[in-house]
Order: C-alpha cells, then sequence, then structure tokens
C-alpha cells in the first residue's frame, strides 16, 4: 500500500534545542510493508522515501501512534504524531481519498489489526515513481495530448494548447493543486462550473476559444478567492454577467477579440484590478463605476464608442412603484437578500440595480445621462481608443432623482 504525497518530518525536540524545521516538504512515497517475512507476528510499518532517500526511512507504527491530526485531510493534508521517536510526520498535497485510505490502515496498523490492502516490501523505491510529482506539464499539440494515461496529481501548471478540445477535460478538474491552467488556442465552447472547485486555481487563459458566455456559477466559486489573471481574448462573449465583479482578487483581465457590448457596470468593485485589455469589442460606451478603477494599463482600441447624447433619458416615476421604494429600501439598508427568501428574478433585478452618482441604489426609476471621461484618469498608460488619437470615451451616469440630476448637472456639462 501506497502514498504519493509531500512529507516533512519535524522532530518535537528541535524547539527545545533553539532548533526550527525547514517548513518546507519533500516529495516523498509512503508505503506500509512488511517488516520481515519471517518474524511472527509481522506488524507492519511504515517507509519514507524520497528522491535523495531511496532506501526510505522505517518507522514503527504498532501501539506508536499518539495522535492523528485529520482536520485538513479533504485538503489533502495529515500529521502522524509518533511517539517512538518524536517526530511529526506531516503529509501534504496528497489526493484525500487516497490519504483517507491510507491513514485507516495505518490505525489499523497501530491497533495491532491485519490491514485488507496488500502490504509492500521493503526495497527502495524506483525514480520513475517520483514522476507523479511533476508540477507543470506543457502539451501544444494532439499528438502529445494523453489519452491513455492520468495527469500526474500533483501538476501545479497545465497548459494544453493547440490540442482541438471541445470540452474541459474532467480528468483536470481533479488536479486540486493547480494553479495555472492554460487551456488557450482550442475549440471549447462552454466551461463546467467545476472549474469553481479548483481552489488554488490563480491564473485561467482561454485565449482562442468558442466561449459565448462566462457564468454566474463560475463567478460564485471559490474562483473568487483565487483567481487573478483570466484571459478571455478571442472568443465571442457579447456580455459579462454582472455577478463577475465578485471575483475580488482579479488583476489582470483579457477581454480582447471578443463581441462585447457592454463591460459589467459594477466594474468598480474590482479593486484589485491593475491590467485591463478589452480592445476590439463592440462598447458603444463605459459604466459610470468605471471611475473608481485605479489601472496601470489599458487598451480600449478599436471600439464603437459613440457620440455623448446632448439629451437625459428619463425614466422616473414619480410617485415610486411600492416594488421601487422596497427594493430602492432593501439595497440601500443593505438587506441580506436571496432566492431562498423572496423569487428568483426579483434576486437578478437586485443584482442589476443602478447606482445612482450620489451612491444610493435605484432599479428602474432614474434619469440616465452620458458624459465623457478621459482614460487617464483611471490608467498610467492607456492605448488610444482610436486613430484620432483620442483618450475620450462615452460614460453612463444613472441619477435616482431630479435633484441628484440637477445637482450632477454641472459635471453633465
Ligand atoms: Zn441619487
Amino acid at each position: 500500500m501506497k502514498l504519493h504525497c509531500e512529507v516533512e518530518v519535524v522532530s518535537r525536540l528541535l524547539p527545545a534545542l533553539g532548533l526550527r524545521n525547514r517548513g518546507k516538504g519533500s516529495r516523498a512515497v509512503l508505503s506500509l510493508c512488511q517488516q520481515t517475512p519471517t518474524s511472527h507476528p509481522h506488524p507492519a510499518c511504515l517507509l519514507i522515501s524520497t528522491l535523495k532517500d531511496k532506501r526510505g526511512t522505517r518507522y514503527e507504527l504498532k501501539e506508536n501512534i499518539e495522535q492523528l491530526f485529520t482536520k485538513f485531510v479533504d485538503e489533502g493534508k495529515a500529521t502522524v504524531r509518533l511517539k517512538k521517536p518524536p517526530v511529526d510526520i506531516c503529509l501534504s498535497k496528497a489526493n484525500s481519498s487516497s490519504l483517507k485510505g491510507f491513514l485507516s490502515a495505518v490505525r489499523l496498523v497501530h491497533r495491532g489489526s491485519d490491514v485488507d490492502a496488500p502490504l509492500s516490501t521493503l526495497t527502495s523505491v524506483k525514480p520513475s515513481e517520483f514522476e507523479k510529482f511533476k508540477t507543470k506539464m506543457v502539451i501544444t499539440s494532439k499528438k502529445d495530448y494523453p489519452l491513455s494515461k492520468n495527469f500526474p496529481y500533483s501538476l501545479e501548471h497545465l497548459q494544453t494548447s493547440y490540442c482541438g478540445l471541445v470540452r474541459v477535460d474532467m480528468r483536470m478538474l481533479c488536479l486540486k493543486n493547480l494553479r495555472k491552467l492554460d487551456l488557450s488556442h482550442n475549440h471549447i465552447k462552454k466551461l463546467p462550473a467545476t472549474i469553481g472547485d479548483l481552489i488554488h486555481l490563480q491564473e485561467l487563459n482561454l485565449n482562442d476559444n468558442h466561449l459565448e458566455s462566462f457564468s454566474v456559477a463560475l463567478c460564485h466559486s471559490t474562483l473568487q478567492k483565487s483567481l487573478r489573471c483570466l484571459d478571455l481574448s478571442k472568443n465571442k462573449i457579447k456580455a459579462l454577467p454582472v455577478q463577475f465583479c465578485q471575483l475580488r482578487e482579479l488583476t489582470d483581465i483579457k477581454l480582447d477579440d471578443n463581441e462585447l457590448i457592454r463591460l459589467p457596470f459594477k466594474i468598480g468593485q474590482l479593486t484589485n484590478l491593475r491590467f485591463l485589455s478589452a480592445a476590439r469589442n463592440k462598447l458603444p460606451f463605459l459604466p459610470s463605476e468605471f471611475k473608481h478603477l485605479s489601472l496601470e494599463y489599458l487598451d480600449l482600441f478599436g471600439n464603437r464608442f459613440e457620440q455623448p447624447e446632448v439629451l437625459p433619458i428619463i425614466m422616473l416615476q414619480v410617485p415610486l412603484t411600492l416594488l421601487e421604494y422596497s427594493a430602492r429600501t432593501v439595497l440601500n439598508s443593505r438587506i441580506p437578500y436571496g432566492s431562498h427568501i423572496i423569487p428568483f428574478h426579483l434576486c437578478e433585478d437586485l443584482d442589476t440595480a443602478k447606482t445612482c452618482v450620489c451612491g444610493r441604489f435605484c432599479l428602474s426609476s432614474f434619469i440616465q445621462g452620458t458624459t465623457t471621461m478621459n482614460l487617464h484618469s483611471v490608467a498610467h498608460t492607456v492605448v488610444l481608443v482610436d486613430n484620432m488619437g483620442s483618450t475620450e470615451v462615452p460614460i453612463i451616469s444613472y441619477f435616482c432623482s431630479l435633484d441628484c440630476y440637477v445637482n450632477s448637472s454641472v459635471m453633465l456639462k
């Protein structure tokens, strides 16, 4: 019985000697081994082999476990505390289901019971076993794409480009250590929501595919905490969902060469964003929240920015409807809502409510005005908007009341 993971053996005597452990594990193969075939009774032992120590170090297990720490076993981590020698064997980056199986066998050996699984012999581990520890794999042609073999579980960086993929390979979604996934230059039409289960994913490259949307489910996933760089350029996306702005860790977004007719109007919430390019789309204007961004680089070249409307569009209803009143109250008082409390379509309405220049919200009763903004006010480096050398773009603003509109009319002129 074997387990592949990272191991760090920490002596509990170190702190007493004023020393500290390295805090970093090494790739290792753990095996439950038969001590010697002739000894009787023959309790199994634990053998930890690494690339530097292929013969491995042996640890007794029978009645020798002081404690098992398994709180993070679902993240592939656990610690085995031995009595003799006084060490903590810290396991990490393991496949969680293999780890669970291995730990229950370890428990059995500790109690002196028989283990169901076959035990290994005390032999050194072949170097090829350590290949399973690869952290990076780059595939750039169809013929190199693994069909019969699985991807190594330890992968942190996987690139499969020019492989003609029409969907995301489910085997990739089991690679829980992935930080960087590059699926550029394929024919992917749709992203599975389970990409959001890759809890460490920081970079996702989908450049040059056939995507038509980016799903709300992904915006609500753990990507909110991990995703920093997203490349969706050269796809067929017409609009991003408003929930997209909940991916708050994003620093780099590439949206060039799509069919975008608008940017998510809550884009100002992406406070970590530093690099944004959405060149060669169909944007007629920008949302007013765009003013809150603080970028290093911005490229909006080749869009269809329209001349600002001189006259505002007035959608004010006086008096306000009951729906408008309640929606404004819920949003302005930050009362939590969800589809478990109110109908789903109302949630959507609330999610897409407009923000007035005064900071308050409005649903369907508002005045809409267009102004222009110089892109240099939000970014250090700006690629010119058109061949005329302009960096001025129209932005759309909403006003919740006539007062707000009149007070801001100076700005509008
Ligand atoms: Zn207002």
